[in-house]
């Protein structure tokens, strides 16, 4: 009853702004999570104004955006979101219906998706949703060029005037993911231990390109039983993990379970944080860290 209550209050909320005379401005553009936030800001400098849906430590599987976020939305000229998040799909036929001039632009486009999980993995726990999509698009550096080219295709699109000046940010960010990838596979090339685990599985995409394999705590999107939660410990074991990444965005309570019964420690990660770049690197110092124990 609360949830309809509140849908209608959004409705009546968008209705209101849909009467008003002007619609979108040309300033400002909607991201789903920060580090798209910091991509648009790569290829844009910071020619607009960026709103980010998902505030810091909310989970982007089940958010509920506000009414004065969806007003903000109604403003942009454009959404980039990411494309398979599961609060995303819950509210992508909402945010259209009641913003149609919006452009709604998925990032995911022209990326090679990971779908179904058990990717490089010889045991029976999903990484993914059965049958669903991996939407952790952003932990991959090749996925992020990606993303990078489609926002830069966009913008350029509608301001060709500033094009050349977009095209050479992309070019410089290009650059810099680059030098990037080089340091991730020179920091894990040595290594034997090709295993890490994780409560929620945001790392898919990058365990896909540097050829690793992500355990997930996580089953299936929900907490995890006691039989899961034994497997998990007799996994760490097993492969001699030594470190068990946490998010601030989800529970930790059965990863600390693991971490004492197996002595492993915790350590915490944040595919959300705004500075990709920043927080790609310090992941891999702490990969290669937990590696080399
Ligand atoms: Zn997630």
């Amino acid at each position: 009853m609360k949830q309809v209550l509140y849908l209608l209050l959004v409705v009546i909320l968008l209705t209101a702004c849909n009467n008003q005379t002007k619609k979108t401005d040309n300033k400002t553009i909607t991201v789903t999570i920060l580090p798209q936030k910091y991509f648009v800001e790569q290829v844009a400098g910071s020619n607009f104004k960026v709103n980010v849906i998902l505030p810091p430590g909310a989970s982007p599987e089940n958010y509920e955006p506000t009414p004065q976020q969806l007003q903000e939305l109604n403003n942009s000229f454009i959404y980039f979101y990411v494309g398979h998040l599961g609060f995303e799909k819950s509210w992508m036929k909402k945010f259209s219906d009641n913003a149609p001039d919006v452009a709604y632009i998925s990032c995911s486009k022209g990326i090679d998706l990971l779908v179904g999980g058990h990717e490089h993995c010889d045991d029976d726990h999903d990484h993914v949703t059965k049958n669903g999509t991996d939407p952790h698009i952003w932990t991959s550096p090749e996925n992020v060029k990606t993303m990078s080219r489609t926002i830069y295709n966009e913008l350029a699109n509608r301001f060709p005037k500033q094009a050349e000046e977009f095209k050479a940010n992309l070019d410089g960010f290009i650059q810099r993911i680059d030098s990037l990838d080089f340091y991730i596979r020179t920091s894990l090339a040595d290594s034997v231990q090709r295993d890490f685990m994780i409560f929620h599985p945001s790392l898919g995409y990058f365990a896909r390109d540097y050829h690793l394999n992500q355990h997930a705590i996580e089953f299936e999107g929900k907490s995890p039983s006691a039989a899961h939660v034994r497997k998990m410990v007799d996994l760490t074991r097993e492969r001699k993990i030594k470190t068990i990444f946490v998010q601030q965005q989800f529970e930790k309570d059965k990863a600390e379970t693991i971490a004492r019964e197996t002595g492993t420690e915790l350590v915490d990660v944040d595919p959300l944080a705004y500075d990709w770049m920043a927080e790609m690197y310090s992941f891999t110092e702490k990969l290669k860290e937990s590696f080399s124990n």
